[in-house]
């Protein structure tokens, strides 16, 4: 391993400051993604700033009826918490969908938010990657495929994002609150916080250098019937082929994001209106303008049986 840094950050202020002062430093809270990363040296950061000691691992109400989620609150804390199983559904089941209870033990909302993709060509340093090592190709178009993108790809990079957290918060209109070294701050929704691949797909979010998450914020609840379905190739430890969570109302009409199928989680406004009329319409709207490989050409019927599963056919 490359030698680096480590520093604690004793305030949200002095993160921020020593991050923007050490170009590549990078935030370490659970670690669960970013340590192997470093164990691979594709991460190799001169300086780690461990942020765990920053008081942002609380769960509270909003002033306006929501939720602020500190960025360091635990995936294990946030599925438990009573008012996200009672309100927010959807992310409580998503959260315990992911990983294992070790895992989710350590890792934080916001890390989760940041983890990297699992394409397996990302973490073998012998095939080219263009997000590992940008301009050395894709060894994923053209090569095994199963688990790549459908929606938003580009030639550069078909890698999908992980989180289930992340699709959950997505169909929730989750905003990311951030601050930086001189102490600004920012809500970002989260539609906005994930990026296509485009030309650069080493770049996977809209954070500036130095930039640190530190809240989550959900809005008042939205009620509805919420689920969320994860179809993976084994039943625990696995990453999506498809997810799907939704939010669905007593007159049918309701909200729908997907996983495992984009570089970022995947909601289309067009495909909500469609709702009402079930999974068929949803699933004709969310793949306009989908490209698949021959390895993972089945996603597209995948979804569609998942959005059956969760919103029944036409006119739910
Ligand atoms: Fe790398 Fe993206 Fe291609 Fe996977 S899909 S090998 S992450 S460039």
């Amino acid at each position: 391993m490359k030698t680096f840094a480590y520093e604690r950050a004793d305030s949200v202020a002095d993160a921020a400051e020593m991050a923007a002062a050490t170009p590549g430093a990078k935030f370490i809270a659970g670690g669960t993604n970013l340590i192997d990363l470093m164990k691979l040296q594709i991460e190799r950061p001169p300086l780690l700033i461990d942020v765990n000691d920053l008081p942002l691992d609380t769960i509270e109400s909003a002033s306006d009826g929501g939720l602020t989620i500190g960025a360091l609150v635990r995936n294990t804390v946030l599925a438990a918490h009573p008012v996200v199983r009672a309100e927010y559904p959807v992310l409580s089941r998503a959260l315990l969908s992911g990983a294992s209870g070790q895992l989710r033990n350590a890792a934080t909302t916001a890390g989760n938010l940041l983890q990297r993709t699992r394409c397996p060509y990302f973490y073998d340093t012998n095939m080219p990657c263009n997000k590992r090592a940008p301009g050395s190709g894709c060894a994923a178009i053209g090569g095994v495929s199963r688990h790549t993108a459908i929606l938003g790809t580009s030639d550069a990079c078909i890698a999908t994002f992980p989180s289930d957290m992340a699709v959950a918060m997505r169909v929730l209109d989750a905003e990311i609150e951030t601050v930086n070294a001189l102490g600004a701050t920012r809500s970002i929704p989260i539609a906005d916080f994930h990026r296509l691949p485009g030309d650069t797909p080493e770049v996977e979010n809209v954070l500036e250098p130095g930039e640190l998450i530190v809240s989550v914020k959900l809005p008042p609840p939205v009620g509805g019937k919420q689920k969320y379905r994860k179809v993976r190739d084994r039943s625990s430890f696995a990453f999506a082929l498809v997810s799907v969570a939704s939010v669905v109302r007593s007159d049918g009409t309701g909200h729908v994001a997907v996983g495992g199928v984009a570089h970022k989680p995947w909601r289309d406004e067009e495909a909500d209106a469609q709702v009402v009329n079930g999974a068929e319409a949803v699933t004709e709207r969310l793949l306009v303008g989908a490209k698949t490989t021959e390895h993972n050409a089945f996603k597209k019927s995948l979804l569609e049986r998942t959005l059956a599963s969760e919103l029944g056919g036409e006119g739910n």
